[in-house]
C-alpha cells in the first residue's frame, strides 16, 4: 500500500508474499530490448516468468492485445498473475467479459478499484468528475489503485502496441521506471506486445476463439469507462472515442511514472 509520503509499505499483519528480486540495470535493458525485439511474444513472457516469477503481473483492461497475451501465457504455462482496475464506471459487458475470461483461461483476475465510492468522489470532487476534470478522475479511480498494486510487484506486464497511438509509438518492449524514491525501488514495465498489429491481435483472437467484449462488434475501438467511451469509425485511430471533447489521450497509467532511460528501438 502506498503511504502518506508516498512510498510503499505494508498493511499491518501483512505479510510480505515475495521478496524483491535483483534490480536490472539500465544497461541490462538495453541490451534485453535489442534482444527481444526479434523474439516471439511467449519467449519474452518465459523470461518474466524466470528472471520475476510471480514479482510479475499481467494487467489488462481487455483490450484485443491483452486478450491474446493472457491466452499466450497460458498457453505456455506460465501462470503470472493477472489484475484489472474496476473503476466503477465499467460497461456491463466489460464485466460480464471478466467472468468470461476467467471461465475460459480457468485462472482468477484481480479487480482494483478505488478508495473512493462513484458517490464519494461526487461528494468531494463534484458530480460526474469525469466531465469537468477527467485527469483528477483518472488519477483516483486508475492510477492510485494501481500505483497501490505495483508496491507488490517489481515487473509490471502491459498490453500496450506501438501502432496504437502517437503516444505508444516509441515504448520499449522492456522499460524501467523509478518507482519508489524511499526505498530507491524501480519497477520493470514489459510490453511484449509492442510490435503487434492491431489486425494481427484480432485474427489471433478469433483463431483462438478467446472471449471478447461484444462491443467492439457494436463499433466501439477501444474501450474503458462508460463515460469516456464512444464510438469511432476505423479512420480515426486505435485510441478514437476515447474521452471525447477532451485534449486527453492517456488515463495517466503509463504516464505517471518517471522513465529511468530514454532509449529507441
Ligand atoms: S476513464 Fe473517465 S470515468 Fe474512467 S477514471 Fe478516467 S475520467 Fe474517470
Amino acid at each position: 500500500m502506498i503511504s502518506a509520503n508516498g512510498s510503499c509499505s505494508r498493511r499491518p499483519g501483512e505479510a510480505k508474499l515475495h521478496p524483491p528480486v535483483e534490480k536490472l540495470s539500465p544497461a541490462e535493458v538495453r541490451e534485453l530490448n535489442e534482444r527481444f525485439n526479434g523474439m516471439r511474444t511467449e519467449e519474452i513472457l518465459g523470461w518474466a516468468w524466470t528472471k520475476f516469477g510471480k514479482r510479475a503481473a499481467i494487467g489488462t483492461s481487455f483490450q484485443g492485445a491483452g486478450l491474446v497475451m493472457l491466452h499466450l501465457a497460458r498457453q505456455a504455462g506460465l501462470p503470472f498473475p493477472v489484475f484489472t482496475l474496476d473503476t466503477g464506471l465499467l460497461f456491463p459487458e466489460t464485466l460480464a467479459l471478466k467472468q468470461r475470461l476467467e471461465d475460459f483461461f480457468g485462472f482468477p483476475i484481480e479487480s482494483l478499484g478505488p478508495d473512493l465510492t462513484v458517490a464519494e468522489q461526487a461528494d468531494i470532487h463534484g458530480a460526474a468528475l469525469w466531465s469537468h476534470n477527467p485527469d483528477l478522475c483518472c488519477t483516483v479511480r486508475k492510477v492510485l489503485p494501481l500505483r497501490d498494486k505495483l508496491c507488490d510487484l517489481d515487473c509490471w506486464i502491459t498490453g500496450l502496441r506501438r501502432e496504437q497511438s502517437a503516444t505508444r509509438a516509441e515504448i520499449g518492449i522492456v522499460e524501467l521506471y523509478a518507482f519508489d524514491a524511499a526505498s530507491g525501488r524501480d519497477i520493470v514495465k514489459l510490453n511484449p506486445m509492442a510490435n503487434w498489429t492491431r489486425e494481427g491481435v484480432w485474427e489471433a483472437v478469433r483463431r483462438h476463439g478467446i472471449p471478447y467484449n461484444p462491443l467492439h462488434d457494436q463499433g466501439y475501438r477501444s474501450i474503458g469507462c462508460q463515460p469516456c467511451s464512444g464510438k469511432a469509425d476505423g479512420s480515426q485511430g486505435e485510441r478514437a472515442g476515447r474521452w471525447i471533447g477532451f485534449n486527453k489521450v492517456e488515463c495517466g497509467i503509463h504516464t505517471f511514472l518517471p522513465k529511468k532511460l530514454d532509449f529507441q528501438i
